[in-house]
C-alpha cells in the first residue's frame, strides 16, 4: 500500500522506466519555434507521464530513470512525488543536465520536437545504478525506446527489463518513436525491433505502425505483421478514431470519444496508464473480449480527456474526472 495525497492505494506496482524531461511549449499555438514569442516549461517524458497517469487513476506506480542534479531535475522529482509516484528508482547525475525538449503545437494540435541532450542525465543511467529491489517488486514493467538510443542507458534498460521479467512482471512497451533523436531511421527501426519479442503488451500509434512495417496501410494485415508469440495484446492507437486491438484469439476496434482537442500531448501515455492500471491485478481480462473492450473504452476516455487541456501532466485525469466524462449524456 502507498499513500497518495492521503489516499491509501492497493494493488500491484507498475514500474515505468525511461526519460523524464522538461518540455518548453510556446505560449501561443500554431507557430514555429523561431516565431514563438516565449515558452512555458512543462514536465514531460512518456514513461514519467505514464507513471503519473497510473497514480492519478488510483494505481501504484514508480518511476525509474536519471535526472540532472539541477533545479529542473529536482523539480521533476518533486512533481512525481506530489503525484504519488514512488521515486526510489530516481538517480541524479552531478555532471549532466536534465534533458530539455522544445515542442511546438501546430495549428491542428500536432507536435514537433527539438531536443537538448548533449548528453542529458537520462542518457547516463548505468546498470549498476538501478534499484533492483524496486524493479523486482513490479507487477508490470513499462518502457519506451528512447532509452535504447545510447549507452550506458541502453544497457541499464536491457538489464532492468530482464530483472523485471525474471521476477515475473508483465512487460509493456510503447516505442514512442522520436526520429530526430536517432542517428538514422534504419537504426531506429532496428533498435526498436531488437526488444520487440520480449514485450507482452505493445502499443503503437498509427504513425509508428507505418514506420515499423514500411507499409502505408493501417490495417489488420499490417498490424498482424508485428505479432509475435509472446505477445498478449497489441494496440494500435488512431488518434480521434480510437484504437484497434489484437490478441491471439480476437481483434477489433474501440471508437474514440468526440472532444475538442487543443493539445494531443500525452494522450497515448494517458491511454497506456489507464490500460495498465486496469490490467495489473487481473491479466485474465486480456483473454475476455467483452472486459477488454470495456477497459479500452475507459483508456480511450482518458486519452480523449488529455487532449482537451494544454500539456501532458496537467491534462492527465483522475478517476472522478473519467467517471463524470463517461457518465456525460453524449457518451
Ligand atoms: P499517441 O499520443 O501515442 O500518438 P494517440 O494520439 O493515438 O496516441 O492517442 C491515444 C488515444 O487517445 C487514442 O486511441 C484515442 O482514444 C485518444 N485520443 C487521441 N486523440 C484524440 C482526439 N483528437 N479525440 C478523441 N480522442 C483522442
Amino acid at each position: 500500500m502507498a499513500a497518495n495525497n492521503g489516499v491509501v492505494k492497493e494493488g500491484g506496482l507498475i514500474v515505468s522506466f525511461g526519460e523524464m524531461l522538461i518540455d518548453f511549449v510556446p505560449t501561443v499555438s500554431g507557430v514555429s519555434l523561431a516565431e514563438a514569442p516565449g515558452f512555458l516549461k512543462a514536465p514531460g517524458g512518456a514513461p514519467a507521464n505514464v507513471a503519473i497517469a497510473v497514480s492519478r487513476l488510483g494505481g501504484k506506480s514508480a518511476f525509474v530513470g536519471k535526472l540532472g542534479d539541477d533545479e529542473f531535475g529536482h523539480m521533476l522529482a518533486r512533481i512525481l512525488k506530489e503525484n504519488g509516484v514512488n521515486g526510489e528508482g530516481i538517480n541524479f547525475d552531478k555532471g549532466a543536465r536534465t534533458a530539455l525538449a522544445f515542442v511546438t503545437l501546430k495549428a491542428d494540435g500536432d507536435r514537433e520536437f527539438m531536443f537538448y541532450r548533449n548528453p542529458s542525465a537520462d542518457m547516463l543511467l548505468t546498470p549498476d545504478e538501478l534499484n533492483l529491489e524496486l524493479i523486482r517488486s513490479a507487477k508490470v514493467f513499462h518502457y519506451g525506446s528512447i532509452s535504447l538510443i545510447v549507452e550506458p542507458c541502453r544497457s541499464a534498460h536491457l538489464k532492468a527489463m530482464e530483472v523485471a521479467k525474471d521476477a515475473g512482471a508483465l512487460l509493456s512497451y510503447d516505442p514512442n518513436l522520436r526520429l530526430p533523436l536517432w542517428p538514422s531511421p534504419e537504426e531506429a527501426r532496428e533498435q526498436i525491433m531488437s526488444i520487440w519479442d520480449k514485450a507482452e503488451v505493445i502499443k503503437v500509434s498509427d504513425n509508428e505502425l507505418e514506420f515499423l512495417t514500411g507499409s502505408n496501410k493501417i490495417d489488420d494485415e499490417a498490424a498482424m505483421s508485428l505479432w509475435h508469440p509472446n505477445l498478449k495484446l497489441l494496440l494500435v492507437t488512431l488518434g480521434d478514431k480510437g484504437c484497434n486491438y489484437y490478441t491471439k484469439h480476437f481483434h477489433g476496434t474501440v471508437g474514440a470519444f468526440p472532444v475538442k482537442a487543443v493539445d494531443t500531448t500525452g494522450a497515448g501515455d494517458s491511454f497506456v496508464g489507464a490500460l495498465l492500471t486496469k490490467i495489473v491485478d487481473d491479466q485474465s481480462v486480456l483473454e475476455d473480449e467483452g472486459k477488454l473492450k470495456e477497459i479500452l473504452r475507459y483508456s480511450c476516455a482518458c486519452g480523449a480527456i488529455t487532449t482537451t487541456k494544454k500539456g501532458a501532466i496537467p491534462a492527465l485525469p483522475n478517476v472522478s474526472e473519467v467517471h463524470s466524462f463517461l457518465n456525460a449524456p453524449h457518451h
